[in-house]
């Protein structure tokens, strides 16, 4: 489903029912050129569609533009307060900036940032935080904070279509899951632009990566959301990680391989725990998205609950079998388990 509206950055369609497209960001400082390069990198092998950098000052122009030279990613330059640092940024060749309308130096200011964007075809993304809701919006809102993220979002926004500039991703985020999602279920009926959704300052690791799953999932099973970032505390790549999986769950884009592994009850004849650290670093980089591999505790239920699986393993009294589509192809003992996967994984 999607937004009505699509627009281009980088040569790639996001909204319109494009599929949804997966966003990252450099924690690296822009002064850290080489390790934002290594970042990218990174971040462009786990599956990342568009980069976002902060650019908060003008004496970093030049390592703006090297990485985007040296970027295979569209990168989106995030802006504050001075709309001047928008301008460079666009003349460095950034393909969409993150701004707020509100603080681009006036009307004056705006202007000449949306004239050089639309000059340049590029798209600007406005929104609203949770964390930055004024006193103002939340009162004229009755206190209702999605309501708030909408009006906050439509003060941005409203500039913009005054001034015939449609080349926009409006977002609406907050730390709280039920905020964002009415708030952004709100927006997509009203607007026709592309929507980015996230779940902000989500957290860490497993409770970061929840919160984010239930958010986005609760969102995009509605089709609602047409980009997506993970807000994570931890290495960026979790957030790239994150953001397929939760595409994955949904049915909505399988990228890499989906590994389904069984909780293991009292019916383990392996460590599975161990057993899926080893598949994982035998699997090869090149199986085709969406490949399933699943490894289980025990031959009495494995085979049959992995039927589906394009390949699977399961432990077993003395060893462990392996199977395709339900079908064994090896059997082996558990020291053998290396060899037998590594030489079953080459021909999968
Ligand atoms: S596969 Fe076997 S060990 Fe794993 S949960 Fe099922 S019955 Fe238990």
């Amino acid at each position: 489903m999607g937004s009505v509206k699509s627009v281009k950055i980088g040569g790639l369609e996001f909204g319109g029912g494009a599929p949804v497209r997966v966003e990252g960001m450099l924690k690296t400082p822009l002064e850290d050129l080489g390790g934002c390069i290594a970042e990218l990198d990174m971040l462009r092998a786990a599956g990342c569609e568009l980069v976002r950098a902060a650019f908060p000052k003008e004496e970093l122009r030049e390592n703006l533009r090297l990485l985007i030279e040296r970027s295979n990613l569209p990168v989106m330059a995030d802006i504050h307060f001075n709309y001047k640092y928008a301008l460079t940024a666009l003349d460095c060749g950034c393909g969409s900036i993150r701004i707020n309308p509100g603080n681009m130096g006036g009307r004056g200011g705006l202007m000449e940032v949306l004239s050089a964007a639309k000059f340049l075809s590029a798209v600007i993304r406005i929104g609203s935080n949770g964390g930055s809701l004024s006193a103002k919006q939340l009162e004229a809102s009755g206190g209702d904070r999605s309501l708030a993220l909408v009006a906050a979002v439509e003060e941005q926004l409203i500039p913009l279509m005054d001034a015939g500039f449609d080349d926009v991703i409006i977002s609406a985020k907050s730390s709280s899951v039920p905020e964002t999602v009415r708030a952004n279920s709100l927006l997509a009926q009203r607007y026709p632009f592309p929507l980015h959704v996230g779940i902000t300052e989500a957290g860490p690791g497993v409770d970061g990566a929840i919160k984010s799953a239930v958010g986005l999932g609760v969102l995009l099973n509605q089709g609602i959301g047409d980009t997506m970032r993970v807000s994570l505390t931890g290495e960026s790549v979790m957030e790239i990680d994150t953001a397929y999986a939760i595409q994955r769950a949904l049915g909505l884009r399988q990228r890499g391989v989906e590994l389904i592994s069984c909780p293991c009850c009292g019916r383990k004849r392996i460590d599975v725990p161990e057993l899926v650290r080893k598949v994982k670093s035998l699997l090869p980089n090149d199986l085709p998205d969406g490949t399933t591999v699943a490894v289980m505790g025990c031959e009495v239920n494995g085979p049959k609950e992995a039927a589906a699986a394009d390949l699977g393993i399961a432990g077993t009294a003395n060893g462990f079998v392996v199977f395709k589509k339900g079908k064994t192809v090896a059997t082996g003992e558990k020291q053998d388990l290396e060899r037998i996967l590594a030489r079953v994984l080459e021909g999968a």
